[in-house]
């Protein structure tokens, strides 16, 4: 399984001696059902749907924990930092006109043939940005 798992996740923080709060289950539960990749403002603001007073520190020190066991992956898109709960390789599809981002899996893409580079780098995984309108955007 390559999408973060709430059972998972209570292993792994079991084996590194950390607590699963109910804050922490509502990050993982929320994570896991989110197909947005949310930044880490929208983690917070769902989390304190449930739990209001959920700390922005207790969100950041999550997700870090979360990124750090592999669990998530950061990604760079429109100029904010979001989260994906899909740690397969995978490429992104962002629509130009809503700013959303969305995942295209990999065998989606015919390879890329890649021409020699300039210094003879080897390449051993690329991730693709396609560009265009989503299908809600294209109904409007
Ligand atoms: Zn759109
Ligand atoms: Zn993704």
């Amino acid at each position: 399984m390559t999408r973060l798992q709430r059972t998972a996740v209570e292993k792994m923080t079991q084996s590194r001696g950390l607590k699963m709060t109910p804050q922490r289950r509502a990050i993982a539960d929320y994570l896991q059902a989110a197909h947005h990749h949310p930044t880490a403002d929208e983690v917070l603001q769902a989390v304190n749907r449930k739990f209001p007073m959920t700390s922005r520190a207790t969100v950041y020190n999550t997700l870090n924990w979360l990124k750090e066991a592999g669990m998530i992956r950061e990604v760079f898109e429109g100029g904010m930092v979001r989260f994906d709960p899909n740690t397969a390789r995978h490429h992104h599809f962002v629509c130009n006109s809503c700013g959303k981002v969305e995942d295209v899996e990999s065998s989606l893409l015919s390879a890329l043939k890649i021409c020699k580079l300039p210094d003879s780098q080897i390449v051993e995984a690329y991730e693709v940005t396609l560009r265009g309108l989503c299908a809600a955007c294209q109904k409007k």
